[in-house]
């Protein structure tokens, strides 16, 4: 799904930050439509046509009420990416996600667990050097705090549609 729109809670921040709450234009469409959300922005130069109407494609739509969302810091791939800021723990380099894997630290056949504890971002060539050999990280892996994963979505900002985004989740 394209990440078109950012999707705000009625409290004026990301109805989710990990992974950011961003739906694809269709959407965003739809939910003005329903009128349950209010638009913050809409996308300059950005509108889409049907056969009786032009709509501007909004950028950034909050929800009118405020609804409660759990917001804990989920274990899954992309957090692993942002805790570990896009960086293989192996050779410290720094890759888009298409170059990127998860690594057990311990490998599964040595009994290692998928886990915040064992899990680092590995870049697909360390990967395959690495192969069933354990080697340590350039840094122990642990579960990260929330402030932590923040600045994982402060490297990437080029991920946003539009630059507007970092105004509301920061
Ligand atoms: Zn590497």
């Amino acid at each position: 799904m394209s990440k078109d729109c950012l999707l705000l809670n009625g409290n004026g921040k990301p109805v989710s930050y990990f992974p950011l709450s961003t739906i694809d234009w269709k959407t965003a469409v739809k939910l003005v439509y329903t009128r349950n959300v209010i638009i913050i922005k809409n996308h300059e130069d950005w509108s889409v046509r049907s056969p009786s109407v032009t709509l501007e494609v909004p950028s950034i739509i909050m929800l009118r009420r405020f609804h409660k969302f759990q917001n804990y810091v989920k274990f899954s791939r992309s957090n692993v990416y942002l805790r570990d800021m896009y960086r293989c723990q192996y050779c410290a380099d720094v890759f888009d996600t298409n170059q990127l894997t998860l690594d057990h630290v311990l490998p599964r056949s040595k009994g290692g667990d998928t886990s915040w504890e064992n899990i680092v971002t590995c870049c697909k060539s360390c990967n395959t050097l690495k192969g069933s050999k354990p080697i340590d990280p350039i840094k122990k892996p642990v579960k990260p705090s929330f402030a932590h994963l923040l600045n994982g979505h402060k490297l990437n900002p080029n991920d946003f549609a539009d630059k507007e985004w970092v105004k509301y989740i920061f």
